[in-house]
């Protein structure tokens, strides 16, 4: 018997997230501005978490011929996930999820898809993390360039185990620091219309935008994690 088989090549559009109601998550406005708490348990110096963060977003940021970017707008204590217009990355301590996960993001999209809120959470209860590429622990920078991925609305490459938005990682991976070309395909996909910029007035407070809606208006919330793989599963 001859089987055939066929190789599941991502296309760009297939591999945006969706929401509850089928429509792709995107932005429609930009810089997406955003902030880090950098207290963590993980024992990482707060001015290299930083830097390893808006690194990750930056990413994103710099490919060329796509217009997503993200904006660090400045630290925050006490960060707390949820809806409340404010994009923040943080640590969890009290991770009440699957063990397995290494980090999540968090989006808040109304109807047709347009994201209004995205928080990221990494977990530090489970997980050991580090800077350098220490290959006994986690990467930040590497789980945080994936998650900055799906804060743009990307989903999972399910096809190239070298691809950014590759469903798992491992400890000491740095692959995913660096977007493939499927990575950046996806990101000009969705993102090749310029945005106009816009301003923040003196009286909001960074990275919040106030958003009204009328009656009826439904708020639909996503959550996208990157799960560990265990060093075990390479070949
Ligand atoms: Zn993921």
């Amino acid at each position: 018997m001859l089987l055939s088989l066929s190789l599941a090549l991502a296309e760009p559009h297939d591999q945006m997230l969706t929401n509850a109601a089928g429509a792709p998550l995107h932005w429609a406005t930009m810089p997406i501005r955003y902030t880090i708490d950098p207290t963590n348990t993980a024992g990482l110096a707060e001015a290299g978490v930083v830097a390893a963060i808006v690194e990750a977003a930056a990413t994103w940021t710099s490919v060329e011929g796509a217009h997503a970017e993200y904006r660090f707008v400045g630290t925050e204590r006490d960060a707390v996930g949820g809806y409340d217009d404010h994009n923040v990355v943080f640590f969890d301590d009290s991770w009440e999820v699957s063990p397995d996960l290494l980090a999540i993001t968090s989006t808040w999209s109304t109807e047709d898809g347009e994201i209004l809120d995205f928080d990221m959470a990494v977990n530090t209860a489970d997980h050991a993390w580090a800077l350098d590429g220490d290959a006994e622990v986690e990467d930040l920078q590497n789980t945080l360039t994936h998650e900055f991925g799906h804060a743009l609305g990307f989903g999972h490459d399910p096809a190239d185990i070298a691809a950014t938005m590759f469903a798992s990682a491992h400890p000491g991976e740095l692959a995913k620091r660096d977007l493939t070309e499927s990575d950046e395909a996806v990101a000009i996909f969705a993102y090749s219309v310029e945005f106009p910029e816009t301003e923040l007035d003196a009286s909001e407070s960074p990275s919040c935008s106030t958003t009204s809606r009328g009656p009826g208006w439904a708020l639909f919330a996503l959550v996208a994690p990157l799960l560990r793989r265990r060093r075990s599963e390479l070949a």
